[in-house]
């Protein structure tokens, strides 16, 4: 599988964007970045999106995607997620206030632009292809990581979380399935009481929760970096031994 990374900071600063991640071409991984760092054909090929939760770095780019696929004549754009989370951009963002409700309006090709799809924790669902299942993890507000297979393969994405079990636990079962996870660490270890009060990692409270791998060892793709602390986290990252750690950058592709 490969990830194109739209963005994948914890903040903004110029060249320094919120996560989305497209996966295989086909399916965005969060919502906080799209329509800065693809073109619009890519958008357009865009079938499925899962969001972690409602904070605006995760869907905050929705309205701006919806308005570049109003002209395609594609089926309708699926957006998967917790109730929680699909209630909140209902009542928030694409809410006929803030921005119009893109479940109302249609397409080119006479389609409804997006459509909701309400997941349930800890059970698998299909979409477009993927096999995946959203598992709360331990955030400010409900949040959910996934795990996200295909052909066999799968991959983890932490969602934003501070330490946390459930997740390892059905990660570490994979095996060798698990070919890579994709992890926010927001803070550098000197403001982990931060860190704790928001909900994020650091990265040594990553590297203690590496251990509930049970020793397998997929790649490590860190996200969610805050970006005024970018050197020191890299840095930190850098001293956690026996992974291969790898800091995304904004644009890049990745074999995952
Ligand atoms: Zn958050
Ligand atoms: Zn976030």
């Amino acid at each position: 599988m490969k990830v194109k990374v739209l963005g994948c900071y914890g903040g903004q600063l110029p060249g320094k964007n919120n996560p989305g991640f497209i996966l295989n071409g086909d399916l965005l991984i969060d919502a906080g970045t799209i329509a800065l760092n693809s073109t619009i054909e890519e958008q357009r090929r865009i079938r499925n999106v899962i969001i972690s939760h409602p904070h605006l770095d995760h869907t905050g780019a929705l309205p701006f995607f919806a308005v570049n696929i109003v002209s395609n004549k594609a089926e309708t754009v699926k957006i998967a997620g917790i109730e929680n989370t699909l209630n909140a951009i209902k009542s928030h963002i694409l809410n006929g206030v803030i921005w119009p409700d893109f479940t109302k309006i249609k397409n080119f090709g006479g389609k409804e632009i997006f459509e909701y799809m309400p997941v349930k924790e800890g059970e698998w669902f299909e979409l477009g292809g993927y096999t995946i299942k959203a598992i709360p993890v331990n955030h400010t507000v409900p949040t959910c990581g996934f795990l996200i297979g295909k052909g066999g393969h799968y991959i983890m994405y932490s969602g934003d979380t501070k330490t946390t079990d459930a997740i390892w636990k059905e990660a570490a079962a994979l095996g060798d399935k698990l070919k890579s996870i994709f992890m926010e660490v927001s803070f550098p270890g000197e403001l982990k009481a931060l860190a704790e009060t928001s909900g994020h990692y650091v990265p040594q409270t990553m590297e203690e929760d590496l251990k509930k791998l049970g020793g397998i060892k997929p790649k490590i793709f860190v996200y969610h970096i805050k970006p005024e602390y970018f050197a020191k986290v890299k840095k930190e990252l850098a001293a956690v031994k026996g992974y291969k750690i790898t800091v995304l950058c904004d644009k890049k592709e990745y074999a995952v």
